[in-house]
């Protein structure tokens, strides 16, 4: 996987067809391969958009494949920090994958997954935090992801990471320096200060920490499962949540036997709804087995929608399915608003505060207040406007090693223990702090993050 030596070669564009496709060439030979591609003698200037032809040379007499424009981003100052040329050619899957053709012919290797960035963090140009927020950005699928991936490249968590471990070297450097001086007495810093030096730190971590989970839920975003008696309405609230018709809604009961899931942007969560069978005893084991995949859907969901039909009498089956979503995140979305209702409100006897809309799947009419609502449940009321920068499982985790660490650390300078003791742990702390950044991360690690990327990236 990391063998920066030899030129690599993909279309960085997605498949399929469209006005304009890329081709990227990355590596020493980037240039001369290029060279070799197109009808030009001269060699391209770098930063310039250079209108060119491919030409097919291996052929017995050469053949122009495609009108380009070319442009050259000489090292160190490209994406991946290697000489780069970039081909833009008219977005055709033949095309470009004849033009990837014969820039292997020419010397260039296919690249794999990621390799590009790979790259651009072997020699660099960005750290694995940053690395990871070009994945990220690239898989985005609402506006706030972007941001949150966007800030991520920038550097707002990189940023915090450093003055972290600069506050750690700092406090390191002085504590080594005590203890290559103790016939001197010369200490450079005294244990009190060290619990009130590590403190700090740690609150800094903790305060990186505290936004991290609504961070997580907009990176990942999450799952919400429709739940209800057969014909309250889930596949038209599904539908209707959506904007679009996917599920199939029809007046007869248990037709939605599988799951159907569709992702909606909800304030800026993506937000998997899961339309379902709905929980019931089955009378088939087609039916039993939907009803089986609704249990599992609700046991990994984020929150359940809870439809209940305003317009019949509350049946057992409400109330079960009331009953077994107690103790999960939900909204309970009380439907057919749009037709006379034969029950109150207050006749659920739910807690004062418990998340009840009124909605009429049909009209529209109450959406607006329940994707508030179930936005407010999904994220404990808390606002999206600013999101969080940590928002990565792998920051997370590691994040929690180092104040792990660094209490560790505070508990044994607080304790009268040896300073060795103290600076293992401080140690152990800036150790995860450089997994984290990437300047030391095990290989599978760095495999494993680079696997995800698509091919191009
Ligand atoms: P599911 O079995 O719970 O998925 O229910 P469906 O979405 O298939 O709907 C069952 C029936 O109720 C269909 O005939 C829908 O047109 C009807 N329905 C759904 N939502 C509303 C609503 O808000 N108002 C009225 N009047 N009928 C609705």
């Amino acid at each position: 996987m990391f063998t920066p030596d030899d030129t690599i070669v993909a279309v960085a564009t997605p498949p399929g067809r469209g006005g304009l496709g890329v081709v990227r060439l990355s590596g020493p030979g980037a240039s001369t391969i290029a060279g070799a591609l197109l009808d030009r003698s001269e060699p391209l200037r770098p930063r310039h958009a250079t209108l060119a032809r491919i030409v097919d040379q291996t052929a017995v007499v050469s053949i122009a494949v495609d009108q380009v424009v070319a442009t050259s981003f000489p090292r160190p100052g490209s994406y991946t920090g290697d000489d780069v040329v970039e081909i833009c050619a008219h977005g055709s899957p033949v095309l470009l994958s004849r033009i990837v053709t014969l820039a292997r012919a020419a010397g260039a290797r296919l690249a794999e997954p990621g390799e590009f960035t790979l790259r651009a963090y072997l020699n660099g140009r960005l750290d694995l935090v940053q690395a990871e927020a070009v994945a990220d950005l690239v898989e985005a699928v609402t506006p706030l992801q972007a941001r949150v991936a966007f800030d991520q490249l920038e550097g707002t968590v990189t940023v915090r990471i450093r003055e972290l471990d600069r506050q750690l070297f700092d406090l390191i450097a002085r504590l080594e320096a005590s203890l290559d001086f103790p016939a001197e007495g010369y200490h450079f810093v005294e244990a009190g200060e060290v619990v009130v030096v590590v403190g700090a730190i740690r609150g800094q971590v903790e305060a990186l920490l505290d936004g991290a989970a609504r961070g997580r839920l907009i990176r990942e975003g999450c799952q919400v499962v429709i739940l209800g008696k057969p014909n309250v309405g889930k596949s038209t609230l599904f539908n209707q949540l959506l904007g679009v018709v996917r599920a199939i809604v029809t007046p007869v009961a248990g037709t939605t036997r599988d799951l159907v899931t569709e992702v909606t942007d909800l304030d800026g969560l993506a937000v998997t709804l899961v339309d379902s069978a709905g929980i019931r005893p089955a009378r088939d084991p087609v039916e039993e087995e939907g009803v089986w995949r609704a249990r599992q859907a609700l046991g990994v969901a984020s929150a359940a929608v809870v439809v209940l039909d305003r317009t019949g009498p509350l049946a057992p089956e409400d109330w079960a399915v009331l009953e077994e979503t107690a103790p999960v995140r939900r909204v309970v979305a009380v439907n057919k608003m749009d037709e006379p209702a034969s029950w109150a409100l207050e006749s659920l006897g739910l807690a004062a505060g418990a998340a009840i809309v009124e909605v009429s799947a049909r009209t529209g009419e109450g959406f607006e207040g329940l994707r508030e609502t179930l936005r407010d449940v999904l994220t404990d009321g808390e606002s999206l406007t600013d999101p969080p920068p940590v928002a990565n499982s792998r920051h997370i985790g590691l994040l929690e090693r180092v104040a792990e660490a660094l209490g560790a650390a505070e508990e044994a300078a607080a304790t009268g223990a040896a300073e060795e003791f103290v600076l293992a742990d401080l140690q152990r702390g800036r150790s995860a702090l450089d997994e984290l950044t990437g300047k030391r991360t095990p290989d599978d690690v760095l495999q494993h993050i680079f696997e995800q990327f698509c091919i191009g990236k």
